[in-house]
């Protein structure tokens, strides 16, 4: 008797938004490494920053949810505790600020006070404070969901049958917050009562305003997202430099068309991004602030006259400048505009990323080696702090990094 053959498992490739989309845009060498080997950055300080600012307003969230705690907080008794288990969660997955880059002394930034020996509240302490104090205190009423999961699927791009891993592909994500709004509420102003910020953002906007009446709807949503970083400048002149004005863009725009197609969706009439580092901006982000508003590579700022002129006047020994709130404030909100056709051109862009991360992937499948799969190419900064770079042929980054005693 013949047995029949199994049939091969039909795996469709999962690819996220951040983990995926982002990295690989930021070089694709170090996201095969990092990724597809499973090998963790052995200094993941940007990793940390960023999901310690994420669990941190996840979790100042449900305490306000919880216990309507009033504004502002108390960093003692109210933030610190909540900094403590994210630090400890964070911990559990191998992930620990590093001391010297990430708690790096700010003994003399006008934000960052000194309390005693052991428990200094340092740069990513200030920083949770003022993105509660400031953003929470506007965007927790605005709540509907919270680490909102989605998922999609799309064909796969140059789908061949004989070499394509799958003819789909899935695309998945974590809306950091999900709010839900009246049109109404907008329009006579009841969010207003409580002179909300970001409905006052939301109200300068005329792309915002223009896709509001276009709704036939009472309700609508607004997907947002929190950055630990700085605000990216809009036009980047290096080539080897990743566009993050673009590329968080295309995942906002990417998210929206996921939500889009879950069941219980409103129409998603824009998206917000919280650039949290500007609320306390650290030296190296001040230095490429200084730049950027020289250069006009920024679109918020240089209208803020005394803040520019308190920014042109600082050098990096000085004494950070006491910016004003208006300048931290309005650099750290970003409104992006959602339409279908620039979430046509997202989802393209993110069709174009799995095509390229497929084809490296297939290369190397069928035997060429690592470095001649992946591209090799990214900027100075990100360069030197990839555990890579020693063997990476990227020769440039190898050279300065050869130190003779
Ligand atoms: S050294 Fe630079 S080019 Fe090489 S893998 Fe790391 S980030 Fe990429």
């Amino acid at each position: 008797m013949k047995l029949p053959s199994k049939s091969k498992p039909y795996i469709i490739p999962e690819y996220s938004l951040t983990g995926d989309l982002l990295s690989f845009l930021t070089c694709n060498l170090q996201y095969r490494y990092q990724n597809k080997g499973t090998l963790p950055p052995s200094k993941p300080v940007q990793r940390w920053f960023g999901e310690f600012i994420h669990g941190v307003m996840e979790e100042a969230y449900l305490e306000w949810d919880y216990k309507k705690t009033s504004f502002p907080w108390d960093w003692i008794d109210d933030i610190r505790p909540i900094e403590e288990q994210i630090d400890l969660r964070l911990q559990t997955r191998g992930l620990y600020p590093y001391d010297e880059d990430l708690f790096f002394s700010m003994s003399n930034h006008p934000e960052v006070e000194y309390l005693n020996e052991h428990d200094h509240k340092k740069l990513a302490s200030a920083r949770a404070e003022k993105a509660i104090n400031i953003w929470g205190k506007h965007l927790f009423p605005l709540i509907d969901s919270s680490e909102h999961l989605i998922k999609g699927v799309r064909p796969m791009p140059n789908y061949d049958e004989h070499k394509s891993r799958s003819n789909y592909y899935g695309i998945n994500g974590v809306v950091d917050v999900l709010t839900s709004m009246k049109i109404n509420d907008l329009e006579q102003s009841n969010l207003d009562n409580f002179n909300n910020e970001i409905i006052a953002f939301l109200k300068k906007d005329p792309n915002f305003q223009k896709r509001i009446k276009e709704q036939d709807g009472e309700d609508y949503e607004i997907i947002i997202d929190y950055k630990g970083m700085k605000r990216p400048p809009t036009i980047v002149t290096n080539p080897k430099v990743e566009d993050k004005w673009e590329t968080h863009k295309q995942q906002i725009l990417t998210y929206s068309w996921l939500r889009s197609k879950q069941e219980d969706a409103k129409p998603i009439v824009a998206g917000i991004i919280f650039y949290l580092n500007e609320l306390v901006p650290s030296k190296e982000d001040l230095v490429l602030i200084k730049e950027e508003l020289k250069d006009e590579l920024t679109d918020v700022g240089n209208e803020f006259e005394d803040d520019v002129k308190l920014i042109e006047r600082w050098e990096e020994e000085d004494k950070a400048p006491e910016l004003s709130d208006g300048f931290k404030i309005s650099r750290s909100i970003r409104i992006i505009n959602v339409d279908e056709e620039e979430q046509e051109n997202a989802l393209l862009m993110f069709d174009s990323v799995v095509d390229n991360i497929e084809s490296s992937l297939i290369r190397e499948m069928n035997g060429c080696k690592i470095q001649e799969a992946w591209k090799a190419d990214s900027d100075e900064r990100t360069c030197s702090a990839c555990d890579f770079r020693t063997f990476c042929k990227n020769n440039s980054v190898k050279t300065k990094d050869i130190k003779i005693p």
